[in-house]
């Protein structure tokens, strides 16, 4: 048994703001309300609430928090561990601490 669920990368980027959670060969599409962060290497995904929930049950990550303007900024934007919280490179004063986003579709 896997501790992080697949990662579509193939299928490109995920869109901002809706869930990828992907569900019989479509995503979810449903308003994202957290932003899931996988590993250190970035990889993270917005989730709905019921998929937020599914994650909370069922998978590992190093990262859970509500999805804000930051977090839909990939590629642009960090986020910090320490915080589990994403920042814009404006904000963000110490970037040894922090990765650049990878966002990815997860199932
Ligand atoms: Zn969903
Ligand atoms: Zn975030």
């Amino acid at each position: 048994m896997s501790i992080q669920p697949p990662l579509y990368e193939d299928l490109g980027p995920a869109p901002a703001g809706v869930c990828s959670r992907w569900v019989d060969g479509s995503p979810c599409g449903a308003i994202g309300t957290h932003h899931v962060i996988w590993d250190l290497e970035m990889y993270n995904g917005c989730v709905c609430a019921t998929h937020c929930e599914e994650i909370r049950q069922n998978w590992v990550y190093i990262g859970l928090h509500p999805y804000e303007a930051a977090c839909a900024a990939a590629g642009r934007s960090f986020w910090r561990p320490g915080e589990d919280r994403c920042v814009l490179p404006d904000e963000d004063q110490d970037k040894s601490e922090a990765g650049h986003l990878t966002t990815a579709r997860t199932t």
